[in-house]
């Protein structure tokens, strides 16, 4: 089984597994609802998503007719996305999993609507943990001054 909660530990769900592909979509709308540069989501079989607790704590906003997004009245993270009257697939927020998931994303999509300061195709550098201040200093955060 694949568990997955939100940041605040009050919800959480499990499945089996996931089917088919995942992208990264840079929409507006997925930005919007991930508040970061893209949003990456894995379609679960919707008879085989469990939540174990929490449900009380659940919060739906309907962002277009019938697309109903899931998140934790607490502390805010956005969890799962039911389409439709009868979802064949809960539509899972990769970034609440906490199980060790394997697969890696197909593609970007929505390139059109991606942020003028994303550019997933440009290399950067990057850092097991966080970098030294004096090559990378990213302000009001915990990184450590040294
Ligand atoms: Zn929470
Ligand atoms: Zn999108």
């Amino acid at each position: 089984m694949l568990k997955g909660s939100c940041l605040c530990k009050d919800i959480e769900f499990q499945f089996p597994n996931a089917e088919g592909d995942y992208v990264y979509c840079h929409c507006l709308s997925c930005r919007k609802a991930s508040g970061a540069a893209f949003g990456a989501n894995i379609s679960v079989p919707i008879e085989t998503f469990e939540i174990l607790k929490g449900e009380a704590s659940l919060k739906v906003f309907e962002s277009s007719p019938g697309k109903m997004r899931h998140f934790c009245n607490r502390c805010g993270s956005p969890l799962f996305t039911l389409v439709g009257r009868n979802p064949a697939f809960a539509r899972v927020r990769l970034g609440s999993i906490d199980s060790e998931f394997l697969q890696l994303p197909a593609a970007h999509i929505f390139m059109s609507q991606k942020a003028l300061w994303d550019n997933p195709e440009v290399e950067i550098p990057s850092f097991t943990e966080w970098p030294e201040i004096d090559t990378v200093s990213i302000r009001g955060s915990h990184q450590p001054i040294t």
